[in-house]
């Protein structure tokens, strides 16, 4: 017999909460009085440090990951007609930049131990079309690059790299961006370092850095801080069809206090992922994504994902989900199929069975909070709501 759900809380925890400080305030604040609202020199100052913690050549600040993406895509000359790899197991924005870029989205199945691109199916479903691939870091685990790399090399295609979930992570003793691929980071308000919404566009390519720069305000040829300097009027001229892509100043500063934060953050995340780790090993029915990785990568814990195995609870994910919210415990989705959503299935056709692993994946996970300002009592109520909701006594 199932036991009643009851709250293991006063308050509702949410799924997730920023960690902001007084350092942001000021920095706000101190970027309000200086009169630059929209991208200026706290734009300017914020891509420096944040290409020189990746060690890249370029960063480039946007409004969104959502941008650098698209933006990826049509710097490497992506339209109509050509066909883009990626993974079902992701947000809308990675599978909708290529709609947006005239593509055509493939989608390939991933990993069971850590839901990245399996590179083996993706060559499978390389064609003549294919023009590029876009590899996304899941919870921020490093994807294999190296072998990624090499079958893009081998086959005249380009490597784009979704990021979102990246920031701190390291692949082989790097900084994921580092590579050289066009690489994308978001500083969503739920992501490891954030901005409110923003993102930053890195790369190692002078030519496309300044195409980017372009791209991201109108197709300006000069950047609005150039236009109202202080060294002479210069008239700017259009020289493509741009886009509204720029980063503020008020973004920019909050990412500088964030950015400085950034490992503090994730070594927080990184014991909490390992309380978790201790307290789910073996609870029947619900298995922990692994988040292990060699010595010399990092894994930023972006998210806490658990396997729910519905044959061994007696119920479904969603009534698992709805079990722990009833506890008081926000709880996320990371992610459904993106293939199986309706805009995509009515446009392509796809349809359940093309990708078993990964509709899997989509059918059973479910994300539990994890978050650097949570409190011990947080963590432990987290564990407590599962165990109830996978109707276990708590160990
Ligand atoms: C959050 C997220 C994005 C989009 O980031 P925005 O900055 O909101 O555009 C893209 N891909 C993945 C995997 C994400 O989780």
């Amino acid at each position: 017999m199932s036991r009643a759900i009851q709250p293991v809380r006063e308050t509702f925890l949410p799924f997730a909460r920023p960690s902001m400080s007084l350092a942001e305030e000021r920095a706000v604040v101190e970027s309000l009085r200086s009169g630059w609202l929209s991208t200026g020199p706290k734009v300017s100052e914020f891509e420096a440090r944040f290409a020189e913690h990746i060690g890249a050549r370029h960063a480039i600040g946007l409004n969104s990951c959502t941008a650098g993406l698209h933006l990826s895509l049509l710097l490497h000359g992506v339209g109509p007609r050509d066909e883009v790899i990626t993974s079902p197991i992701t947000f809308a924005s990675t599978a909708n930049v290529i709609v947006h870029a005239g593509a055509l989205p493939v989608f390939a199945e991933v990993d069971k131990r850590t839901f990245n691109l399996d590179p083996e199916d993706v060559e499978r479903r390389i064609t003549p079309a294919t023009r590029a691939i876009i590899v996304v870091h899941f919870a921020g685990m490093p994807c294999p690059l190296a072998e990624f790399e090499e079958l893009c090399g081998r086959h005249g295609i380009s490597l784009i790299e979704d990021a979102a979930h990246a920031a701190g992570s390291a692949y082989e003793g790097r900084p994921v961006g580092a590579r050289g691929n066009l690489t994308s980071f978001s500083f969503y308000a739920t992501k490891n370092m954030t901005t409110g919404e923003g993102g930053m566009l890195v790369l190692n390519d002078d030519e496309l850095a300044d195409r980017a720069r372009v791209l991201r305000l109108h197709g300006l040829s000069l950047d609005a801080w150039n236009r109202y300097g202080n060294s002479g009027y210069r008239h700017w001229d259009i020289i493509e069809a741009g886009f509204k892509y720029n980063m503020t100043d008020l973004q920019a500063a909050l990412g500088l206090q964030q950015l400085a934060k950034l490992a503090e953050f994730n070594a927080r995340r990184a014991e909490i992922a390992a309380r978790y780790d201790s307290a789910f090993a073996d609870i029947p029915g619900i298995r922990p994504l692994s988040h292990a990785v060699p010595p010399r990568w990092l894994h930023p814990h972006h998210l806490y994902v658990l396997l729910t195995i519905p044959e061994t609870l007696g119920f479904t994910r969603d009534e698992m989900m709805d079990r722990i919210q009833r506890a008081k415990v926000g709880v996320g989705v990371h992610f459904r199929a993106v293939h199986l959503h309706p805009y995509y299935r009515q446009t392509y056709g796809f349809h359940p069975g093309g990708l078993p692993v990964a509709e899997g994946v989509g059918d059973n996970v479910l994300s539990i909070p994890l978050f650097p300002a949570m409190s011990g009592q947080d963590v432990e109520d987290v564990i407590t709501a599962v165990y109830q909701a996978a109707d276990r006594g708590r160990r």
